[in-house]
């Protein structure tokens, strides 16, 4: 079988990180995210590119997207050194999806459904250990080794303000990103609110289905 090429889609906080992870040691594809890449590169000098601000770190610590000229350039360069992948982060709007169906096909396309305020919560409480990138909460899920507990950070864009901006420029966005997608074959609409092992039990059981 060729590796799969799929796109995870769904709201900041949705657990598309998570759920890509596994995909991507499951299935043995490329993760390409948007969003951590641009975090490696939140200082880049974007100021020949006509754009509001002079880096990407501005946009995103206020939960504003990036110009799409900079995201575009990122996931084109990166699909075309992957055979298969987990797409995530992108696209955001209609412009950028537009821009994807000229880069490559899609095998699968999953979307995964979380309630506004189940988000804010996930969001805000979120931390992330700046040594493995893992995700904890503090409320439902902190490790037990008091060291990772001690070194754990909030992302800058999971303050209150950032959370409903985002979650904001989602609905107005990328959930017509959704809508778009609904009649893509291999579209799968997955609930997000349920356990993160029920959520890759359902993602599974899509991919193995749709490839
Ligand atoms: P994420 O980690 O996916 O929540 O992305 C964090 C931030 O990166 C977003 O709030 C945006 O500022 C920026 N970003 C990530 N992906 C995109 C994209 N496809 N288009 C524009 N901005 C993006």
């Amino acid at each position: 079988m060729a590796s799969p090429r799929i796109l995870i889609l769904g709201p900041p906080g949705a657990g598309k990180g998570t759920q890509s992870s596994n995909i991507a040691e499951e299935y043995d594809v490329e993760h390409v995210t948007t969003g951590d890449a641009l975090r490696s590169n939140k200082e880049m000098d974007i100021s020949d590119m006509d754009t509001e601000y002079d880096t990407p770190g501005e946009y995103m610590d206020a939960g504003d997207l990036v110009p799409d000229e900079v995201v575009n350039a990122i996931v084109d360069e990166a699909l075309s050194q992957a055979d298969g992948f987990v797409l995530d982060g992108y696209p955001r709007n209609l412009e950028q999806a537009e821009e994807l169906e000229g880069m490559t096909d899609l095998d699968v396309v999953l979307s995964l459904d979380v309630d506004r305020e189940v988000l804010v919560d996930r969001l805000t409480g979120r931390r992330v250990d700046p040594e493995t990138g893992e995700n904890y909460h503090v409320e439902f899920n902190m490790p037990e080794d008091e060291e990772v507990r001690e070194r754990l950070e909030q992302r800058d864009d999971d303050n209150e303000e950032s959370v409903q901006n985002r979650l904001d420029v989602f609905e107005e966005n990328t959930a017509p990103v959704i809508d778009h997608y609904a009649d893509h074959d291999g579209f799968v609409a997955i609930d997000g609110e349920q356990t993160p092992d029920d959520v890759w039990a359902d993602i599974q059981a899509a991919i193995d289905e749709g490839v």
